[in-house]
């Protein structure tokens, strides 16, 4: 019991009967309460001091008694403090938030509430609330708010869906004002692109999940539809019951279209903007597991134009783009809508389209009429640099039913045939046929072959005799051969113009001349052959080559054969271009004493101009003129003229191909003195050219040589 209890009825500091248990009621009450609860004196210090005070700032109630007001409240202000105390004592009563110190220093916020009441003296009694908790709140609530404005738009409705609150993100989104939505529903910014059973999925997972989230296409207020990723949340009370509903979202029309963007970029050309290689590979796997399904032919069509790169290099490649989106766009107006129309690179553009025919021959019609319908449009002149331009494409398709082939398989089909239409002529469309796949196979196959036959050596000279009128011979053709492991001799034909277009001709020329020049050397040596000559031949691609001239020498020069004994036939072909360097190198090996013939001569177009300037020593008749000189006059004028040409150039003639006595007889009556051909001696391997010669066993001297 406080010493300073004070009866009621007497205003005495004393216990009595009744009092005592009042007092002591009270005093329970006072000290189970929330509040904390002072008496003070008119000096601020402290009388009496309830439990919950005691309790709420650490210090023992004995503590408290000793101190003032002015030891616990941790105001800055303490003129204020005393003047919110001068307040209560001059009219009775006052409100103040202060904060208070702790025993352990800490602080906390209390609402003061005092009294003063004259019937005690100056005492006054003071309710104190602890404002923790409720600062507390008060600050959830402000943080809450902060969110609600910062985060993303946001709309809260009741539970009958009527928004109540909106944000300033939903605001600058919708284009809605907060008063001008607050009341209705959300249903108000719907677009109309999604269907009913869209919006029932929606709730279905709100009233049974408590959430939904997802992508919706809503309405500003100024009529755009846009994308927006929403999140719908369920807010329910203690019960689970649902009392309101927090649609969150974000604009997301900014990412789509950056997303677009990037899809854009990897899927499509970006000179042309058709599709890229990838998406073709998409679209068309689409159409092939398509047209699978409806057993129907499906075409993919290649198109290269033709001597693009001549005006990318001669007119720059700015024009070059303008004629590529030029055809770009024609390509796309030639076919559908649902074809697909791509570049591959470079000048290479394919379109993939689906004939609506389940038997190839109709599979084909529509696909050839489509190509015709590109190759035409491609042909169409183009507006470039003010001048209208013509080009051409080479047109190659694969015909195929989906699930047949590969795609990859698909294209290397329409790559081949496209080949083939430049092969025959450019500005042509060819379809694929296995007979094409066959001899391109083959083609790879004796492509890799002939560079290992290089490597293991497996090129072999036969020689072929050549005679004058008395049938003595007078020298020798070197006649390749490739003795193939397999296949046996193969002869020259069948490789020198792989070899020419694949770039190894002037290895295997080489191999040929060398072998060559050591024939002469070891013929040199022996009196039967010393006097023979060999000719090499020499194609027009191996001849242009910068060191040609160089090589040549060195094998002579290795070999130490005579270069008076080597003659080197080239064929009109060698004439059609670079004539200044053409007659530098002749002569210059003429020079050293190599002397030339011209191979198949009639076949070409030589100019009697160059004829005269070139140091050539012969010309070959073609056999061609020779197999019908008994039979057609025209043929047996022609090779007279040729002879008479190469009396009046001073230059000896021999005939080709002679294989009969009276070929060999006409001939000679026309003024022919030297012949090669069947009738004299085929190509033979050296042993058997040697045997041969060793059997005639004639010495062969220089004057015995005639003609030359
Ligand atoms: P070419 O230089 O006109 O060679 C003559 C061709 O006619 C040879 O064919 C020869 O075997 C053939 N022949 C000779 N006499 C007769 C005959 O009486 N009747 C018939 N029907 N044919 C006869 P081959 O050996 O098949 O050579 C074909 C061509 O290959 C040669 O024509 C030549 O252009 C080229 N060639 C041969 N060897 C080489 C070489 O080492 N390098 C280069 N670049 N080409 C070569
Ligand atoms: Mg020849
Ligand atoms: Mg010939």
């Amino acid at each position: 019991m406080p010493d300073d209890a004070i009866c009621a009825r007497c205003d005495e500091h004393h216990e009595c009967g009744d009092l005592a248990k009042t007092t002591r009621r009270r005093r329970e009450a006072i000290d189970g309460s929330d509040y904390g609860y002072w008496v003070i004196d008119c000096q601020g210090r402290l009388l009496d001091i309830n439990d919950t005070y005691a309790r709420q700032s650490g210090f023992p109630r004995s503590e408290l008694l000793r101190m003032t007001i002015m030891d616990l409240d941790a105001c800055d202000d303490l003129g204020a403090l005393r003047c919110h105390l001068e307040t209560i004592r001059r009219i009775g009563h006052g409100v103040f938030d202060t904060v208070h110190r702790r025993k352990d220093g800490s602080l906390w916020p209390v609402h003061v509430a005092a009294f003063a009441d004259p019937r005690h003296g100056a005492n006054i009694f003071v309710f104190l609330t602890d404002l923790t908790e409720r600062n507390r709140e008060k600050e959830a609530q402000r943080i809450a708010a902060v969110v609600f404005e910062s985060g993303e738009a946001t709309v809260v409705t009741d539970a009958d869906q009527k928004i109540l609150q909106v944000n300033r993100q939903f605001t600058q989104i919708t284009g809605y004002a907060a008063a001008e939505v607050i009341g209705k529903t959300p249903k108000m910014l719907q677009s109309g692109r999604h269907d009913d059973a869209f919006y029932a999925s929606m709730w279905q997972s709100i009233l049974g999940m408590g959430q939904w989230r997802g992508e919706v296409w809503d309405r500003r207020k100024n009529g755009e539809i846009y994308p927006k990723w929403l999140t719908v949340s369920a807010v329910k009370d203690q019960d689970g019951n649902t009392t309101h509903y927090i649609g969150s979202f974000q604009d997301v029309s900014e990412r789509k279209k950056n997303e677009a963007r990037i899809r854009e970029l990897a899927f499509h050309d970006q000179l042309t903007g058709l599709a890229n290689r990838a998406l073709l590979f998409d679209r068309l796997t689409n159409m092939i597991s398509m047209s699978a399904r409806a057993e129907e032919y499906l075409a993919v069509i290649l198109i290269d134009l033709d001597q693009f790169k001549m005006l990318n290099d001669t007119r720059g490649h700015d024009v070059g783009d303008r004629l590529l989106k030029t055809i770009a766009s024609r390509l796309r107006a030639s076919v559908r809508a649902c074809d697909v129309v791509a570049r591959l690179g470079g000048d290479e553009f394919v379109v993939g389209m689906t004939t609506s025919a389940a038997e190839r021959n109709n599979a084909r019609t529509q696909a050839a009429a489509v190509c015709e319908k590109i190759r035409r449009a491609i042909t169409d002149p183009v507006e470039l640099e003010g001048a209208p331009f013509c080009t051409t494409a080479s047109i190659g398709v694969s015909l195929f039913q989906g699930g047949r082939i590969t795609m990859d398989d698909a294209l290397k089909q329409a790559d081949l045939a496209m080949y083939r239409a430049k092969s025959a002529g450019r500005n042509a469309v060819r379809f694929f046929s296995p007979e094409m796949e066959a001899k391109i196979t083959q083609r790879v196959r004796l492509e890799t072959e002939l560079r290992e036959a290089i490597d293991r050596e497996q090129f072999v000279l036969h020689y072929q005799l050549q005679f004058d009128t008395n049938d003595k011979p007078i020298g020798a053709e070197a006649l390749l051969r490739w003795r193939h492991p397999d296949r046996g001799l193969i002869p020259p034909s069948e490789f020198i113009p792989l070899a020419e277009e694949i770039g190894l001709i002037s290895r295997i020329g080489r191999l040929a001349l060398r072998s060559a020049c050591a024939q002469l050397a070891a013929w040199a040596a022996n009196p039967v052959t010393e006097f023979l000559t060999i000719s090499v031949n020499v194609s027009a691609k191996e001849f242009h080559e910068e060191e040609f001239v160089d090589h040549v020498l060195v094998t002579l020069a290795e070999s130490s054969a005579n270069p008076a004994r080597l003659e080197i036939e080239l064929t009109e072909g060698a004439m059609a271009h670079d004539v200044e360097s053409l007659v530098l190198k002749m002569r210059s090996l003429h020079e050293r004493g190599v002397r030339f013939s011209l191979d198949d001569f009639g076949t070409g177009y030589s100019s009697l101009m160059l004829l005269k300037r070139l140091p050539i020593s012969r010309i070959k008749i073609d056999q061609s003129f020779v197999r019908d000189i008994l039979v057609d006059e025209s043929n047996a004028a022609l090779v007279k003229s040729i002879l008479s040409l190469g009396r009046a150039l001073d230059v000896n003639v021999i005939a080709e191909g002679v294989e009969t006595p009276e070929q060999r007889d006409f001939l000679a009556r026309s003024g022919c003195r030297n012949f090669q051909g069947f009738y004299f001696s085929r190509p033979e391997e050296i042993e058997s050219v040697e045997t041969m010669l060793i059997r005639r066993s004639i010495p062969y001297s220089a004057d015995d040589v005639q003609g030359r």
